[in-house]
């Protein structure tokens, strides 16, 4: 059967983990050639060897996306390994525990931390995938956050990081669009990961959050990257500069 991703390679960063992990699966599944960025290292050659499982070959690459020394020997490496990216999607993402106190008692250490990597890593990942995105008239997706549209009132660094990538991605959207480039930002609600691990630690936490969500489920990492797979897919070619909000309805609802 003919994959959506046939012959085309993709950089997944924080493809280690959660939703990355997912998307770099549902990529590799069908077709592509997905280079694993996480500065996990173990956790990248394990994402690479299951996607690696259905016959794909996939690439596990360890680094920092928040360094851009790393992100720029990330590209090239899987540009050496396996040609012109056609495809990026920005998942590499923290909380910090001191970012999520009120905003006057965030240090500043922690608050650069947090949008280091979410929003300075976002931007280093896409500066460096653009030149080949442009080449193939490729595709990005960032990951940021329902945190981005509504006041969460926890997070200040999170919330600035993933506003910030929301507002990017549509700058992105419009300097390329001239290229053929697409680029579009999910933002995601609660979902199952090892970063949520520690928030939906007890049943009555999952319990509470449920309570939120009108479709009363806290997501799956793989119902993020369906969404991901579809907006770097030809079947969204026409859409650009889009926030596709993924969050069970919690959003819309009062
Ligand atoms: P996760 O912790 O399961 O995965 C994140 C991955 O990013 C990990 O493998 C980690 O090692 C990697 N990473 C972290 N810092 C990195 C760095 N500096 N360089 C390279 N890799 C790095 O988390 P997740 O839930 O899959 O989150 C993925 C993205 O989705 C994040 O940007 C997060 O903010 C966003 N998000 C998650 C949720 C949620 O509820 N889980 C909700 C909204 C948005």
């Amino acid at each position: 059967m003919v994959g959506r991703f046939d012959g085309q390679v993709v950089l997944v960063t924080g493809g280690g983990s959660g939703i990355g992990r997912a998307t770099a699966l549902r990529l590799a599944s069908e077709g592509a050639v997905v280079g694993v960025f996480d500065r996990d290292r173990d956790h990248a050659e394990r994402t690479a060897r299951e996607a690696g499982a259905d016959g794909a070959a996939c690439v596990a690459i360890g680094g920092d996306v928040s360094q851009e020394a790393d992100v720029e020997r990330a590209v090239a490496h899987l540009v050496r390994e396996a040609g012109a990216l056609s495809g990026l999607v920005t998942s590499a993402g923290i909380f910090h525990p001191e970012d999520f106190k009120p905003a006057a008692e965030v240090g500043l250490d922690a608050f650069m931390a947090v949008v280091g990597v979410n929003l300075v890593g976002t931007f280093l990942a896409v500066k460096h995938a653009l030149p080949h995105l442009v080449e193939r008239r490729g595709a990005l997706v960032t990951i940021a956050s329902t945190a981005a549209l509504r006041g969460h009132g926890f997070g200040s660094g999170y919330t600035a990081s993933k506003g910030g990538v929301d507002a990017w991605t549509r700058l992105v959207a419009v300097q390329y669009g001239c290229h053929g480039v697409r680029a579009n930002c999910i933002c995601p609600g609660s979902v199952d990961t090892p970063m949520t691990g520690g928030v939906h630690q007890t049943p009555e936490a999952v319990e509470q959050a449920k309570q939120r969500i009108p479709l009363q489920k806290v997501a799956q990492a793989e119902q993020l990257a369906s969404v991901a797979a579809f907006l770097l897919s030809a079947d969204a070619s026409h859409m650009t500069g889009q926030t596709l909000v993924v969050d069970g309805g919690t959003t819309i609802a009062g």
